[in-house]
Formats: structure tokens, C-alpha cells, sequence
């Protein structure tokens, strides 16, 4: 397979313990649920080459690892899953505190996509997908409900989140050349900045015979 990209994309995954950050993870990169038995292998980090739009990006996505090592965590992402779980208010009532560290500790540009996570278990749900839209476009988040468990839009989240970047870097507002921008330019893009195309020689334009 090859490793050729345009981008490569630092992302995040934050929210309360239990909310299935972890299975999300998984269930992207593997495509299946990640059970009970092999808790214990805990995927701390994984990556995968999703292609946007015309593009290439790799995503490099790293899962919270203990709350020791929460502040550097932060650094440098261009993208976050913030998850919370439909079945626990608790998780949801979270999500304000989890907003601004993020925007505190890893940039003000954050690209953030909202995640009502276990859409499956809709039986036993304390938030409604209407109440946290609200909050999704009051805080100028994307949001989607998902669910680890079937595989419900957990591609569509890593998605949408890295198309909405990349639309940002087309347009400017965001700069893959800054400090801790979390972006990086890839071989692909590499190849086309090495070789840009050549200008046009002034007054070749027109045919003369
Ligand atoms: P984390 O602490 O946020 O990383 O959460 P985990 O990924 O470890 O998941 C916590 C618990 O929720 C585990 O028992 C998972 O099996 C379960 N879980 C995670 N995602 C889903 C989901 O989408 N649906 C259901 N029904 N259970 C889920
Ligand atoms: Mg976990």
C-alpha cells in the first residue's frame, strides 16, 4: 500500500473516561468494535490514509492516555473528536470544560467535531440529538451522533473533521507552515512544490505563422 499523502492531520480524541474514545478509535482504523476481551491492549495511537475531497491525508490520531500527561496531550493538533455518550448527561455536561482546554492548550483553531457517541443505545438516552445540535452551533463545533459499537458515521466524524481543515487551508485561514499548526505537508504535496509549474514565457502566447 502506498504511504503517498498531501497532508498529514494531528487529531485528537477528548471527553470523559467511558464515553468509548477508544472504541471510536478502534472501530476507524480497524472497522470493527473493539470488544471487551482485548480492553487491556488499550490503542493509545493509531493512523490512517483517508482520502478528502481530492487529497491524501493521513491522519495521525492519538487517544487520551491517563491524565498525567493531559497538558502536552494538546499540543499541536489540528483536529479533535470531543465525545460524550447519549446515555449520560454527566458526560454530556462535561463537554464545556473539555471545549476550552482545548482551545487553551492546543489552538484557537482547533477543528472540532462534537460527538454524541453510542447511538445505538437510543433506549436509554438522557441527551437529545436537538439539545446537543444547540450546543454544537452555539460553540461552532460540527456535530454527529455515532456509535462505536455498529460503526454509525465514525468514518463520516474523522472525515468531516479533516475535510472542514482542509477547506481551511485552501482558504487561508488556516497555515500548515505554523508552529504547531498540527499539520505537516506530505511526499505528495512535497512532490508538487519541488516541481511547481513553470510561468508562462511572456509574449509566446500567440501562434505566429
Ligand atoms: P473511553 O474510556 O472513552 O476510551 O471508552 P471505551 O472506548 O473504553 O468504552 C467504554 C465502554 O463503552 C466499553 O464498555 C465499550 O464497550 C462501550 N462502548 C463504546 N462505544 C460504544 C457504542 O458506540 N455503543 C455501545 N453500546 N457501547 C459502546
Ligand atoms: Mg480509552
Amino acid at each position: 500500500m502506498s504511504e503517498s499523502y498531501d497532508f498529514l492531520f494531528k487529531f485528537l480524541v477528548i471527553g470523559n473516561a467511558g464515553t468509548g474514545k477508544s472504541c471510536l478509535l478502534h472501530q476507524f482504523i480497524e472497522k470493527r468494535f473493539k470488544d471487551e476481551s482485548n480492553h487491556t491492549i488499550g490503542v493509545e495511537f493509531g493512523s490512517k490514509i483517508i482520502s478528502v475531497v481530492n487529497k491524501m491525508v493521513k491522519l495521525q490520531i492519538w487517544d487520551t492516555a491517563g491524565q498525567e500527561r493531559f497538558r502536552s496531550y494538546y499540543r499541536g493538533a489540528a483536529g479533535a473528536l470531543l465525545v460524550y455518550d447519549i446515555t449520560s448527561r454527566e458526560t454530556y455536561n462535561a463537554l464545556t470544560t473539555w471545549l476550552s482546554d482545548a482551545r487553551m492548550l492546543a489552538s484557537q483553531n482547533i477543528v472540532i467535531i462534537l460527538c454524541g457517541n453510542k447511538k445505538d443505545l437510543d433506549a436509554d438516552r438522557e441527551v437529545t440529538f436537538l439539545e446537543a445540535s444547540r450546543f454544537a452551533q452555539e460553540n461552532e463545533l460540527m456535530f454527529l451522533e455515532t456509535s462505536a459499537l455498529t460503526g454509525e458515521n465514525v468514518e463520516e466524524a474523522f472525515v468531516q473533521c479533516a475535510r472542514k481543515i482542509l477547506n481551511k487551508i485552501e482558504s487561508g485561514e488556516l497555515d500548515p507552515e505554523r508552529m504547531g499548526s498540527g499539520i505537516q505537508y506530505g511526499d505528495a504535496a512535497l512532490r508538487q512544490l519541488r516541481s511547481p509549474r513553470r510561468a508562462q514565457p511572456q509574449g509566446t502566447q500567440e501562434c505566429g505563422c
